[in-house]
């Protein structure tokens, strides 16, 4: 007789695959950037998010290298042991200097980061005011917390307003993607901090998306953003900066509690300080990306112009590296993007219950690594199959 738990998730799982939900991993050889080798095939990549080109970039390989004699592998221990290296050190200074903030902690990625800072700032009489398309794990980090979670429609200030008013939780916090992961819009930066300044709440921005790109690298904050002791920022930094972590830059204050009281900081080994270095060069070729983030603009455009009057399909608005075009139906999505397959472009199908039902769509994201040829590869492909 089988074991009845596990007959359950064998027909939940046929029941994915009969959805077209089920999800595969693609193996990927050698680096990663704008041409790589993934299912044993040589593809041009559009579904990566090292917008700037710099995962595999020559700089901060060799910075690696330098780093690893230095330092070795691991790290050994948590940060409030004995982990915390220099370089960590000296990343979270260059960090917080460079997007114009007091004092930055450098987190292991950007889930812990953002486990780590709702549920130390908020608990079960605290309110967070949630945008609906968040990423997944701010809506983790606000359950977890305790607090109550209340969402507002996109980017919809009327009802964020309304929900704040009617509101008496004495700590509020309003939560949102600084560049929306799956539809490349972004928040209403400004708007959001009259909000938070009016209601006395926490604004909390992450700016996975935009960190690197937007800014002349400095990400999507306005200036009244850095200049606000409510704001706590957030950039990930296995995205543009290319290699792995998150940093949260804001007041002394909070940096000091969150080095005290975020749990997946505290409980966890520091990150090998080797990718500190790397994140240091990163940082550095950030701050003179200028020609990457040009030529960047300039694929949008391209892509943009290349998409209208496509017959299948629809661009959605949005100025950044991520371009969805949404198709509609999770199988149709999936087709579409085989299809590019067999044609050596790869752009995934994202479905329900990543994106809303009925929306599913082809997610393109482009890289300053990607030449002028291949957007062209890629625009010619949606013609032909639409
Ligand atoms: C990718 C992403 C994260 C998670 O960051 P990791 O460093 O990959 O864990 C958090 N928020 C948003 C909006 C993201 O897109």
């Amino acid at each position: 007789m089988t074991f009845s738990s596990l007959t359950r998730l064998q027909l939940g799982l046929a029941a994915l695959k009969a959805d077209h939900l089920e999800r595969r991993r693609l193996l990927l050889d050698g680096a990663q950037g704008a041409h790589v080798t993934i299912d044993g095939q040589r593809v041009v990549s559009f579904c990566s998010n090292d917008y700037l080109g710099l995962a595999a970039d020559p700089a901060l390989v060799q910075a690696a290298h330098t780093a690893l004699d230095q330092c070795g592998v691991g790290a050994g221990a948590a940060h409030l042991i004995s982990g915390h290296h220099r370089f960590h050190h000296d990343f979270e200074a260059a960090f917080a200097h460079f997007v114009g903030k007091p004092a930055a902690l450098l987190f292991s990625t950007g889930y812990m980061a953002n486990l780590g800072v709702l549920t130390a700032l908020c608990e079960r009489h605290s309110e967070v005011f949630a945008d609906k398309l968040n990423h997944a794990s701010l809506v983790d980090a606000a359950r977890l917390s305790g607090a109550t979670f209340t969402r507002f429609r996109h980017r919809d200030l009327a009802q964020l307003e309304g929900q704040l008013e009617s509101s008496a939780a004495p700590k509020k916090m309003i939560v949102s993607d600084l560049v929306f992961s799956m539809d490349g819009d972004s928040a209403p930066v400004d708007a959001l901090l009259d909000l938070a300044e009016r209601y006395d709440a926490w604004l909390y921005l992450d700016d996975a998306h935009g960190f690197g790109v937007l800014g002349g690298g400095r990400g999507g904050m306005t200036e009244r953003a850095r200049a606000s002791d409510r704001v706590i920022y957030l950039a990930t930094l296995g995205k543009a900066a290319g290699v792995s972590g998150a940093a949260v830059a804001t007041h002394e204050t909070v940096i000091d509690w969150l080095l005290q009281k975020a749990r997946p900081y505290v409980y966890t080994t520091a990150s090998p300080p080797l990718l500190a270095a790397c994140l240091l060069e990163s940082l550095r070729q950030i701050e003179a990306g200028d020609a990457r983030r040009a030529a960047l603009r300039g694929h949008i455009l391209q892509l943009r112009e290349g998409l209208s009057g496509l017959e299948r399909g629809t661009l959605m608005p949005s100025g950044t590296p991520i371009q969805p075009l949404v198709i509609g139906a999770n199988a149709d999505a999936v087709r579409l993007s085989k299809n590019l397959l067999q044609r050596g472009l790869l752009v995934p199908a994202i479905r329900t219950p990543t994106v809303p039902a009925g929306t599913a769509r082809l997610r393109i994201t482009l890289s300053a690594a990607h030449s002028v040829d291949d957007v062209a590869q890629l625009i010619a492909a949606l013609h032909d199959l639409a």
